[in-house]
């Protein structure tokens, strides 16, 4: 903070922009500046444009006609005010007797007297009052701080900040980066014949410096948490051992080589001394459970334990079938951690992974997170990781590394994701993890037609239904979360279900939703599952992760209202048979253009990672990631998007500090960080 700390309520508003310290104050920039520099004759201003205007104070007073508002009248310009003070009254009124002149900035628009303004931010002042011989800087600023306070303290704090460079000479010649102070300086207070156009675009070599430091030090604090977990120890598990050798010569079908690829990877890392952290990747059915299934294997041969965590039941549940169906044979022992256990059968499994037997666990992490210890943890799989937040991840990580025995080791990590992540993204927001894509589906997959129907024709989509259910075939019919009422997610599911029994007489149709006991669900998706049921009621509990092979036919109410990411995971669900699938989106009347964007989309794209970049260009980083997962704004300057050259090179920079001048790589992420640290590690 500069020399005069700031009053405590001021220092409350500044920590909420995030700003703690001296440095903080001096790198919060301007997101635009306001060119006071020049003066626009009223009449003559441009339409949509904010001008500075100046003119002689005439008279002001307050009219109740079409509403209470105060009107002042200058020399040819108008201004109103809607809310106002009478000392703003009374301060017109005098510039007007003793001759005084309006100075005024924002939009001019033609009004009944001429040239009007509405609310302009304006100044009263003498005549021949010199005009500032730059631009004006705007921050960011909160609630209660005025624009003019909050510059006030950043350029106090800017006079007092030495800003002297984290960067080594080496390094800003290979990258021709200007100075940091210079370039934060030339921000704040630009020089008088700066462009408006190039410092409002964040263009420039300042701006280049600025979002390059803000990149660099997102990458080097990923890449901090990624060396410190790997200089830690973790039992080395070697993948030639007699389970694991055996399942390979087994299979139940043979890898595509994007599998195969990705489980040399792991296997791999599964033999290093550290912990591996890699996060598995593939478009949703591109196999990624076998993946997985093998590298518990790795486990077990050396001895120890494995968990793997869903985040619903339902998915737990499929990881168990697929593990018991694959593994059970060879005489794995696998711990089935679920809700619907009693107490007693629930303590025994507890302590059954407080033993030292090797052992596959399976539920979902809500499961694990509580008081389960394992004796010998060596790998933990999160399973469709991108539906747990930054908090959970961290907790994750945590998870075994103080409990199990032998205390030092830490377990091996794998993450799986069927969310396909950009490159831009996944460069930056997992910068602390190894990645594995498998970017091919198995063979025979059947591709999903789409179709796109208005909700109107409803009674041909029920014929559909009739026609592919008596070929044997079964179906899923979606219904979307209606986010006004807490259990409009309930309702509309029931009622759906209600309806279409009704309407579609001799199916067996069934019903899953989130509010279901636990058994319950279960029970209803392995009808489903085992073909007993034609038609499956869902809400987006099925999104992730459900494999029913011959489920061919899928209809989403109110396709409108999902997001591409949503859209994407559901249709999933469809295709993985021998069968033609088709999914029809319906829809309802009035799509706005989002929604009519978002549709498109998902009616011509299959590749998720296309949809995903298209998700991303249309929503935008932080909501793409969803605010749990980027956890805080991480990126305030620089766009991933628009910097992705600077981004490369930043990520290069970062690896290079890390090995050549670690103490300024961490002064470096001091300086930018101190405060969003932990959210960056997650
Ligand atoms: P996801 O990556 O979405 O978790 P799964 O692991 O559930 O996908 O696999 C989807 C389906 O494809 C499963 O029924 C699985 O058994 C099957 N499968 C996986 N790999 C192959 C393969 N190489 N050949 C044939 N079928 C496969
Ligand atoms: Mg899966």
């Amino acid at each position: 903070m500069p020399n005069r700390e700031p009053a405590p309520a001021v220092a409350k508003k500044l920590a909420k922009l995030g700003l703690r310290s001296a440095d903080d104050l001096a790198l919060h920039l301007p997101h635009r500046y306001e060119d006071e520099t020049r003066l626009t004759d009223p009449a003559l201003a441009p339409a949509g444009k904010a001008v500075l205007v100046e003119a002689l104070v005439q008279n002001a007073e307050v009219k109740y006609r079409p509403k209470r508002q105060l009107v002042v009248h200058a020399e040819g310009l108008v201004l109103r005010f809607l809310n106002f003070y009478g000392s703003q009254l009374k301060q017109f009124q005098r510039a007007a007797d003793e001759g005084q002149l309006v100075r005024a900035y924002g939009e001019v628009r033609p009004g009944f007297f001429g040239a009007e303004m509405v609310h302009p931010r304006y100044r009263v002042v003498a005549a021949g009052e010199p005009l500032p011989q730059t631009l004006t800087p705007v921050y960011p600023s909160t609630a209660g701080l005025s624009q003019y306070a909050l510059r006030k303290l950043v350029l106090e704090a800017l006079d007092e900040a030495v800003l002297e460079d984290t960067l080594p000479e080496t390094l800003l010649r290979r990258h021709a980066l200007a100075g940091i102070s210079e370039s934060v300086r030339s921000l704040h207070r630009p020089a008088p014949d700066a462009s408006l156009a190039e410092l409002s675009e964040r263009r420039g070599e300042a701006w280049r410096r600025v979002k390059f430091d803000e990149l660099l030090a997102q990458q080097l604090s990923m890449r901090m948490a990624y060396r410190a977990r790997r200089a830690r120890t973790a039992l080395a598990l070697p993948s030639n051992g007699p389970l694991l050798k055996r399942f390979l010569g087994q299979l139940p079908f043979r890898l595509t080589r994007a599998q195969s690829r990705s489980m040399a990877e792991i296997l791999r890392d599964l033999a290093q001394p550290h912990p591996m952290q890699r996060l598995l990747q593939g478009d949703v059915g591109s196999g990624k459970t076998i993946v997985a299934a093998i590298s518990c294997l790795a486990a077990i041969d050396a001895g120890c334990q494995a968990v793997v965590m869903a985040p619903t039941e339902i998915l737990a549940e499929q990881n168990l079938r697929k593990f018991s169906a694959w593994l059970g044979p060879l005489g794995v022992p696998i711990a089935w951690l679920h809700g619907g256990l009693a107490a007693a059968e629930k303590k025994a499994v507890v302590k059954q992974l407080q033993g030292p037997a090797p052992v596959v666990a399976i539920g979902t992490h809500a499961l694990f997170q509580k008081k389960v210890a394992f004796a010998r943890l060596a790998l933990a799989i999160v399973d469709e990781q991108h539906r747990f937040g930054v908090q959970q991840r961290l907790d994750l990580r945590r998870k075994g590394e103080n409990r199990s025995v032998p205390a030092p080791l830490v377990p091996h990590q794998l993450m799986m994701s069927a969310t396909p992540i950009p490159r831009t993204l996944s460069m930056s927001y997992f910068a602390d993890l190894d990645i594995s894509t498998i970017d091919q589906l198995p063979p025979g997959r059947r591709s999903v037609a789409t179709r796109l129907a208005e909700s109107g024709r409803r009674s041909e989509v029920l014929e559909r239904i009739r026609e592919a259910c008596a070929e044997g075939q079964q179906a899923y019919w979606v219904c979307p979360v209606i986010e006004e009422s807490r259990d409009g997610d309930l309702r509309t599911a029931v009622d759906t279900f209600e309806l279409l029994r009704k309407e579609l007489k001799g199916l067996r149709v069934g019903l899953l939703h989130g509010r279901l006991p636990a058994d319950e669900k279960a029970a209803v998706m392995q009808a489903f599952a085992s073909g007993r049921l034609h038609l499956l009621v869902a809400t987006t509990v099925i999104e992730v992760g459900v494999d029913v092979p011959n489920a061919s036919l899928m209809v989403i109410e109110h396709a409108e209202r999902f997001g591409l990411a949503q859209l994407h995971q559901l249709r999933g669900r469809i295709g993985r048979g021998s069968r033609e699938s088709v999914c029809i989106l319906l829809y309802g009347s009035g799509l706005s253009e989002t929604a009519r964007a978002r549709l498109k989309v998902i009616f011509e794209t299959r590749d998720g990672f296309e949809i995903a970049r298209q998700d991303l260009l249309q929503r935008g980083p932080g909501e793409f990631l969803g605010a749990r997962q980027s956890g805080a704004p991480l990126l305030r300057y620089a766009d991933l998007e628009q910097d992705k050259k600077l981004a490369e090179e930043a990520r290069e920079a970062a690896e290079k500090l890390l090995d050549e001048a670690p103490q300024a790589a961490r002064r470096h992420v001091e300086r930018w960080l101190a405060s969003r640290h932990e959210y960056l590690r997650a």
